[in-house]
């Protein structure tokens, strides 16, 4: 496993890490113990989490109370104030069975008032501090959505990485975040590199995986780039991306980017935000798949009927929160998505 400087913290990490949101709605512990471990054995180091995913830093923790010397271990608060930050990180500390963290980051800072708020007094940022003080943490950094929260970041000299998405459907951040980041020597771990996995399910579109992570690989201002990994596959295919590197020629990459866009701007990710909030339980990646991809292979809808039958709790169990539009980083509207959906295909087998 090729190996890259975390910006100033100096610290060796592998170029490809292991995202902890796909691990989370899997109940065979035995399976993510296997994954986990085989990362690992891959030589991925830098894992990284948040006390967002639900079960997911249980999970790490089966693992790490065993081999925790071997990763760089990172996760995030999504509390906004000092007390509740602090009451997160210990339960990180416990769900991951250590006592320390190499990183732990300020989750989701997409907008100026989250800004404020935890930059603020008795915001988040002071509980970092304190635990960098006494030993518990040693790097702090910020993730978010925000092109504009992300220069804010880098431009404060407060965060020792950034957590950001690029890929070849969502690639802004390269023109500014990336370079910035890099001047500044701010770590950049990357989010989404495959942007969920969209543009591998329909073979019109031609991208492989190998040539996704190519293009975020290339980047020398990315530290790591973390694989969304809920199979072995997921793990095998990202090293031998990561070993069969070869710089992209621009030709190469405007055909990508071209091929990426033909699903256009405005579909799901796949990024799992909104699952953990959602009080029914609905698998809403999957049915926003079946939306997106319906609309753009309209000839396809009779073959989501049987997909469709077999998602339980559907989509008409939705009770209308709206707490997965917030969640949404890219802001789609998903209960008129799932609704459509319902109403196209319920009882069509
Ligand atoms: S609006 Fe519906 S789908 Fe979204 S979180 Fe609430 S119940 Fe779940
Ligand atoms: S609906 Fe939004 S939050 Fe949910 S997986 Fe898709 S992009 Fe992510």
């Amino acid at each position: 496993m090729k190996l890259r400087t975390l910006g100033r913290t100096d610290v060796q990490v592998s170029e490809i890490g292991f995202g902890g949101i796909p691990i989370i709605p899997s109940e065979d512990l035995d399976l993510t113990d296997e994954l986990i471990n085989h990362a690992l054995d891959s030589g991925i180091t830098y894992l990284d989490n948040a006390r967002a995913y639900p079960t997911s830093e249980m999970k790490f923790g089966r693992v790490l109370k065993d081999r925790r010397d071997e990763a760089f271990l990172a996760t995030k608060t999504h509390g906004r104030d000092r007390d509740t930050a602090w009451q997160h990180l210990e339960e990180s500390l416990k769900d991951l069975q250590t006592d320390s963290l190499d990183l732990w980051q300020l989750h989701d800072i997409s907008t100026a008032d989250l800004w404020d708020q935890v930059m603020g007094p008795s915001g988040a940022l002071e509980a970092a501090r304190e635990a960098q003080d006494q030993g518990i943490v040693k790097y702090v950094g910020l993730s978010g959505h925000s092109i504009e929260m992300l220069l804010r970041a880098i431009d404060s000299g407060e965060f020792d990485t950034i957590l950001c998405a690029y890929n070849l459907g969502i690639h802004d951040t390269g023109d500014e975040v990336l370079p910035k980041a890099a001047a500044s020597n701010t770590g950049v771990a990357i989010m989404k590199p495959l942007s969920g996995g969209i543009f591998f399910r329909r073979e019109e579109i031609d991208i492989s995986p190998e040539k996704a992570w190519h293009f975020v690989l290339e980047r020398p201002e990315v530290s790591v780039g973390l694989a969304g990994i809920k199979c072995m596959r997921d793990i095998d295919q990202a090293v031998a991306a990561s070993e069969s590197f070869q710089p992209l020629s621009d030709d190469e990459k405007q055909d990508l980017i071209e091929k990426a866009n033909y699903l256009g701007d405005d579909v799901c990710r796949n990024c799992g935000y909104c699952i953990k909030d959602c009080p029914q339980n609905i698998d809403i990646p999957r049915i926003m798949r079946i939306h997106d991809e319906g609309r753009v292979f309209p000839y396809e809808w009779p073959r989501f009927g049987k997909e469709y039958a077999s998602i339980e709790p559907q989509a008409d169990a939705c009770v209308e929160c709206r707490n997965c539009e917030e969640a949404c980083p890219f802001d789609l509207p998903i209960v008129e998505r799932l609704a459509m959906v319902h109403k196209r295909l319920a009882g069509r087998v």
